[in-house]
């Protein structure tokens, strides 16, 4: 069984559990998913990045498990939301923080490469300098973002902004 962090159209994050790499496409082909929160069923991966540097890796980590995203994520209520999501501005400091959010992923994907699902494998051999260090990103599960981890491969899930899927 493979888990994947994924969000719906709104924004919501979510888990889901699939046999295999090609359940996910099967079971989003067939209209099976739905969000837990909303009940959308326009349902993506995640995306994943790698940190870029050390001193960024530290600040965007911290971005990542901020409490007040925590919080958000909590106070969704329903629904298994272990992903920290932030659905809309409900406050200035929410906003703020969607802000620094938008910042911090535009400033990872600027200059990265969106390797979809071989996230995994090229963040590996970039690692492992099999292949050209340079910024990527791209789908994994959470099983492989625990094994990257485990292999002191730094990986972060990509903020998720309340227009991704609008
Ligand atoms: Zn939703």
């Amino acid at each position: 069984m493979i888990r994947y962090a994924l969000t719906c159209k709104a924004g919501h994050g979510f888990e889901g559990w699939f046999r295999g790499l090609d359940d996910f496409d099967r079971q989003k082909a067939g209209g099976l998913l739905s969000c837990p929160v909303c009940g959308g069923s326009e349902v993506d991966k995640a995306l994943m990045a790698p940190a870029v540097s050390t001193s960024r890796r530290k600040e965007a980590r911290a971005e990542t498990v901020t409490p007040s995203a925590r919080q958000a994520a909590a106070a969704e209520g329903a629904g298994p939301a272990q992903v920290p999501a932030i659905a809309a501005p409900r406050s200035p400091e929410q906003a703020a923080l969607i802000e620094k959010l938008r910042a911090l992923r535009a400033e990872l994907t600027a200059n990265a490469e969106d390797v979809g699902t071989a996230f995994p494998e090229e963040a590996r051999k970039i690692h492992y300098g099999e292949a050209e260090a340079r910024g990527i990103y791209g789908a994994a599960s959470r099983e492989d973002v625990g094994e990257l981890l485990e292999e002191g491969i730094a990986v972060m899930p990509l903020p998720v902004l309340p227009e991704d899927r609008n």
